[in-house]
């Protein structure tokens, strides 16, 4: 049986919750006090409903002050030292997730109206978290080595259990921004948490899509293990196939840059992977994200985006679990804006075909040293172009 990380808790100063993720094996924590004494939690936001869009808007004044690209010595994320006392007051650690000191949600928590009339705003509550993935200033996700990876998703699908349970949570969604053209604030490398009191725009979207194809299958299909079903059978936009996870570009993908990776059955978010499964995807993660840094002499920016279940009771047996990964690079030294089309219609428009660019990534992934790395799936794969006779379009369990 495969050794778990040592998970264990602590408060910052002000209060907010501090949770290290010990790599197995790793030497026992030294549990430092914040020493920093900070005054408070930053005001909160507040939650105003649209009602042209039926969408709500978190307004967070307060992150105008947030820290922005701070020198190492200055970083919050990295270890504390004698001179320098960050978020993290142990010396050294090796996954490490806090509340946000400077949230668009929360720290409050409370159930959410359905709406709220004009002119009146109710408090921004839910959680913001900050995910650590390493102590080292440098470098990037794809650089971890396949223990660490392996880690974090860990400390993921704790975390999802964990906001899922608190009140008035509806959605948990974590994310990776990752280069300063995706505005990150911080080049240390870590990742986000939003637990939301409400169901996102994006999530609705897709959850009433989702639940549409699965009423029609009377419950016994849902729509993303179809279309994984589909493009399996066809093949030609697949990048790589695992025992339990595949990824592919996919057909209509709106951005320059644009990757699916999607498990083989219905799970609804990180918290219903088996031991296995997420073995496999701490492995066809790092492949996938060395693919993408291999495109270009830079490395690449990109939003990871783990598109997980809400809690709704309707939409979460409907709704498969997936990465959504994109990217605004079109070329070397070009970017995609999203203009009048995309930002004011939300009506995507791209120069790029979903075959060229799994092409490309198929290619990358292909050269010597680019295979999935650690303990990965013994069905491992690249996939090839063009249909294949051995998927016959169904789901797979
Ligand atoms: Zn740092």
């Amino acid at each position: 049986m495969r050794r778990q990380p040592l998970i264990t808790g602590t408060r910052l100063s002000d209060g907010r919750e501090l949770i290290y993720f010990d790599d197995p094996g790793s030497p026992p924590r030294q549990h430092m006090a914040d020493t920093r004494r900070l005054t408070g939690r930053a005001p909160e936001g507040e939650l105003r409903y649209d009602e042209l869009s039926g969408e709500w808007v978190a307004v967070a004044a307060h992150r105008q002050s947030r820290t922005h690209l701070p020198p190492a010595d200055e970083c919050p994320l990295c270890p504390s030292t004698p001179t320098h006392a960050s978020e993290i007051p142990d010396p050294d650690y090796d996954v490490a997730v806090f509340e946000n000191r400077f949230p668009s949600l929360g720290p409050g928590l409370a159930e959410l109206p359905g709406s709220l009339p004009w002119g009146v705003a109710a408090a921004a509550a839910g959680r913001c978290e900050v995910v650590s993935f390493t102590s080292d200033h440098s470098g990037s996700f794809a650089d971890l080595p396949y223990e660490r990876a392996r880690t974090v998703v860990e400390a993921l699908a704790h975390r999802t259990a964990a906001l899922s349970s608190l009140p008035g949570v509806r959605q948990v969604f974590p994310f990776e921004n990752r280069g300063a053209d995706i505005g990150v604030t911080l080049h240390h490398p870590h990742g986000q948490i939003y637990a939301y009191p409400y169901v996102t725009p994006r999530a609705s979207q897709l959850g009433a899509a989702a639940r549409r194809f699965y009423d029609h299958a009377d419950g016994k299909a849902t729509l993303l293990g179809s279309l994984l079903g589909r493009e399996r059978a066809a093949g030609e936009r697949m990048v790589l196939e695992g025992s339990h996870f595949s990824a592919f570009v996919p057909f209509a993908a709106r951005w320059p840059l644009e990757v699916h990776l999607v498990p083989h059955r219905d799970a609804a978010d990180f918290t219903s992977l088996t031991g296995e499964e997420k073995d496999e995807l701490a492995s066809v993660y790092l492949s996938l994200l060395g693919a993408v840094d291999a495109l270009y002499a830079t490395p690449t920016p990109y939003i990871a985006a783990w598109h997980q279940a809400p809690l709704d009771p309707l939409l979460r047996p409907a709704t498969r679990f997936h990465l959504q990964l994109t990217s605004p690079r079109r070329a070397a030294d070009k970017l995609k804006y999203l203009a009048g089309s995309e930002a004011a219609m939300g009506a995507f428009i791209t120069d790029t075909t979903a075959e060229q660019v799994a092409e490309r990534l198929r290619a990358v992934l292909g050269q010597a040293g680019r295979q999935p790395a650690g303990p990965g799936p013994a069905g491992s794969r690249l996939a090839g172009p063009g249909p294949r006779g051995n998927h016959s379009g169904e789901d797979e369990a």
